[in-house]
């Protein structure tokens, strides 16, 4: 298997820290920097918690690529500059995995476009974790059959964005197999906004955020008579890093955008 050279934004984050163990422990992955918003010119085993791990740390995206050698990108970052570090990426010709959630229609839209136009591969998967993708495709599967459906999703109270990239995508995976339909009682009225949540099309996302969570989601389902739930949680972040290694690896095939794990699992 031939190496794979990685350089990853957000190494100091919850999701980057996992990201940098699981490179340094996949025998054919080879961590050559990350980028960060602090620390610039020093090596990340200058600080606490990465002993050993003597990579450059970039504060310039630009400089980050014109100096090392770089296959893949993961971003795990915050939305506002994932979006950018991604788009950089794909202009200094090197493929992105990209974790960070919260990406507009119109971002994702000039991402895709982009990656077509330079012929890279571009993974965003707003949940790696391999558990999701298949309480995904299921949501999917009885929305066919029970198409009175809320999404409930829970994460912790350090998340910026608000529904959660997983719950986004169940809806968008739901609508494609349900007409847009009004949920509840025809005449209901909120008397504090915001009450029922979320409106995609008459179903109805609604967000937890609480210390103590790291990812959860369950998706409801009621018919006459009956209903079903189908959860996911994720307990650790390393719950996410299978799906990331996936990502790395398959990426190096691809010459298009793709968004979801779900469509590069057989
Ligand atoms: P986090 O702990 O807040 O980590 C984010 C990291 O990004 C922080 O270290 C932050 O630095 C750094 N950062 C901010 N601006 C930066 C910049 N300009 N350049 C470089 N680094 C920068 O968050 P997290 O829980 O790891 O999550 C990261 C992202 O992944 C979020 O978008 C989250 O929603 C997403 N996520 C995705 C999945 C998935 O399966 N796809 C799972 C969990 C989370 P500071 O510490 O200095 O602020």
């Amino acid at each position: 298997m031939s190496q794979i050279r990685v350089a990853i934004a957000g190494p100091r984050g919850k999701m980057g820290r996992e990201a940098v163990k699981m490179v340094q422990q996949t025998d054919h992955f080879e961590l050559v920097a990350v980028l960060d918003r602090k620390y610039d010119g020093q090596l990340l085993s200058d600080i606490p918690d990465f002993p050993g791990v003597n990579v450059p740390i970039y504060t310039n995206i630009d400089q980050l690529f014109q100096n090392e050698s770089v296959d893949v990108f993961i971003d795990l970052t915050t939305p506002e500059v994932g979006y950018i570090h991604t788009k950089t990426a794909l202009m200094y010709g090197v493929r992105p995995v990209v974790g960070t959630t919260g990406f507009t229609n119109e971002q994702l839209e000039e991402l895709k476009q982009l990656a077509e136009e330079k012929k890279l591969g571009c993974i965003i998967a707003p949940n790696f974790a391999i558990g999701a993708v298949l309480m995904m495709k299921f949501a999917q599967m009885a929305a066919k059959y029970l198409p009175d459906v809320e999404i409930i999703e829970m994460h912790h109270d350090q998340k910026l964005d608000a529904p959660s990239g997983t719950a986004v995508k169940t809806a968008q995976l739901i609508q494609e197999v349900r007409s847009p339909k009004t949920q509840g009682h025809p005449d209901e009225k909120e008397t504090l906004s915001g009450a029922r949540g979320a409106n995609i099309e008459g179903m109805r996302i609604h967000s937890v955020r609480l210390p103590g969570l790291i990812a959860h989601q369950q998706v409801m389902f009621g018919g006459e008579g009956q209903s079903l739930t189908i959860r996911h949680d994720s307990y650790h972040r390393g719950s996410f890093m299978t799906g990331v290694k996936h990502c790395v690896d398959t990426i190096m095939h691809l010459e298009t955008l793709v968004y979801g794990l779900e469509h590069i699992m057989d």
